[in-house]
């Protein structure tokens, strides 16, 4: 497709050369040859005019000598090239510019009838075969005493109007010419503005069809093919970037799947073969539940987020006392709290505080980030949940006084599996996909989560919801 496109340029390029060729050839030289024929008899006409009012009522007055107006006729004719006769109406030749008559001869032109001339200007042809050659001929009467006593004929060869129509044609195919050579500009800039980019683009999505994602398209032009260019580019570099995501992910999944398994596997095979003694089953049988938790969370985990990440997830949005969901949340962790002499403090906004959402997402949000502020606490520690209103959002906080997130992981604990090198000794259990998810759901709710955090001093997260129009009720 590639090459044929150009091909087809050029072939449009050749055939308006040819066509403008065959067009001169034939329009264009029929046009010149009739316009000198025309001029040419024009002019023809006029002299052979003056030569009847003047040499010829002369020579029919008797006022001159046939021999005198032979040698002006013969001085006339060297100079517009032109053959002029003096014809007597019955066709007998007076006077030639050609050549002498010899007075004693009769010359006579046989079947000349100036009738036929009536009405036009000139003839084309022979003169009744006294040339061997087409003629021009025009005729002028010579009135002498009211009436017609000869006319004078003037014959010009049509080879000489044929070579001035040709001179003018060759100007024309000059011109043809040069407009042709001065078109091959609009090729040029074809080439450069349309072919050679589209040609680079062609080749780049064979690439990227082949699944070299990564290969580099240059168009810098700023037209369309430029902006093409840099869509595909785009277009590309997104597809590699999820490609890299999508192989990133299933490397993490399964290092994050294969290490539970191995310990699983290692515990229970020491078991059997009795490295592990049978009085100290129930402790590693322990350790090997602990490991099937992890698998169990990681799978539920994974199952949440591909949930989450089908475009337009339906949402069960409803108006919701987010006051109680939070005590609701905090009571789960007071189990845990309360072995490590965690507080959980509530600084919430009013007795009830409505948001519009999903009620049971919201839920998962806060459990996992109350679950992190909890995990990564110190031990007699409190973490605060509070809400504020602001406009039209609430916000919702959940503050820690942990071991805080390094400035440079800030960002990417949203990703799935990211885990801080902080955090790994003190959470074996996570699976770093908690706050993926927690970021998805606010996503698909249109509201933000942030990250406060001092390395050693503690966390803060706060998430906007949207604030639901029962509170004005409620107020009332
Ligand atoms: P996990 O299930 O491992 O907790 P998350 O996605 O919830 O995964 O969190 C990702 C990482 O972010 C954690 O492993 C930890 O390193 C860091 N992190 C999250 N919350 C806190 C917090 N409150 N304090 C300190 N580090 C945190």
């Amino acid at each position: 497709m590639r090459r044929t496109l150009y091909l087809k340029f050029i072939l449009a390029y050749i055939l308006f050369g040819i066509f403008g060729f065959i067009v001169v050839a034939t329009f264009v030289s029929n046009m010149y040859l009739d316009r000198c024929e025309s001029t040419k008899a024009d002019t023809l006409y006029k002299e052979a005019t003056a030569i009847a009012n003047s040499y010829g009522q002369d020579l029919y007055n008797s006022e001159t000598s046939i021999d005198s107006v032979y040698r002006q006729l013969a001085a006339l004719s060297s100079y517009n090239g032109a053959q002029i006769w003096i014809l007597n109406p019955s066709g007998r030749v007076v006077v030639k510019s050609s050549e002498e008559i010899d007075t004693g001869s009769e010359v006579v032109v046989q079947g000349f009838n100036p009738m036929e001339m009536a009405g036009k200007l000139y003839t084309v042809g022979t003169f009744y075969g006294s040339f061997d050659e087409d003629v021009l001929t025009v005729l002028a009467p010579i009135a002498s005493s009211y009436r017609t006593s000869g006319y004078v004929v003037m014959h010009l060869p049509m080879s000489v109007i044929q070579d001035e129509a040709n001179q003018l044609l060759n100007i024309a195919y000059i011109e043809l010419a040069i407009i042709l050579l001065l078109s091959l500009i609009i090729l040029i800039f074809f080439t450069e503005i349309v072919y050679i980019p589209l040609r680079k683009i062609t080749q780049a999505t064979e690439q990227y069809a082949a699944g070299n994602m990564r290969y580099p398209l240059s168009v810098e032009s700023e037209d369309e093919m430029g902006y093409l260019a840099a869509s595909l580019n785009y277009m590309a570099s997104e597809i590699a970037n999820q490609e890299d995501d999508q192989k990133k992910f299933i490397a993490n999944v399964s290092h994050d799947f294969r290490s539970p398994l191995t310990s699983i596997r290692g515990f229970l095979e020491a078991m059997l073969d009795g490295t592990i003694p049978p009085k100290m089953h129930e402790k590693y049988l322990q350790v090997v539940l602990n490991e099937t938790e992890r698998l169990t969370k990681l799978t539920n985990g994974l199952l949440t987020l591909n949930s989450l990440g089908t475009k337009g997830i339906l949402l069960n949005r409803t108006d919701f006392d987010i006051n109680e969901l939070i005590r609701g949340v905090a009571a789960t962790f007071e189990q845990t709290c309360r072995k490590r002499q965690i507080t959980i403090e509530l600084v919430l906004t009013g007795s009830q505080l409505y948001v519009n959402a999903d009620a049971d997402r919201i839920q998962q949000v806060l459990y996992n980030l109350v679950d992190n502020a909890v995990k990564f606490s110190k031990d007699g520690s409190s973490v605060r949940i509070e809400t504020t209103e602001r406009g039209s959002k609430i916000y919702v906080s959940v503050k820690d006084s942990g071991i805080g997130i390094p400035k440079k992981d800030q960002k990417q604990i949203f990703e799935r599996f990211y885990k801080t090198d902080l955090s790994r000794g003190k959470d074996k259990k996570g699976t770093g996909l908690g706050l993926s998810i927690v970021k998805e759901i606010l996503k698909a709710h249109d509201e933000n989560i942030n990250v406060v955090s001092t390395e050693g001093v503690g966390s803060e997260f706060i998430f906007t919801l949207k604030r639901s129009a029962l509170n004005d009720e409620i107020e009332d």
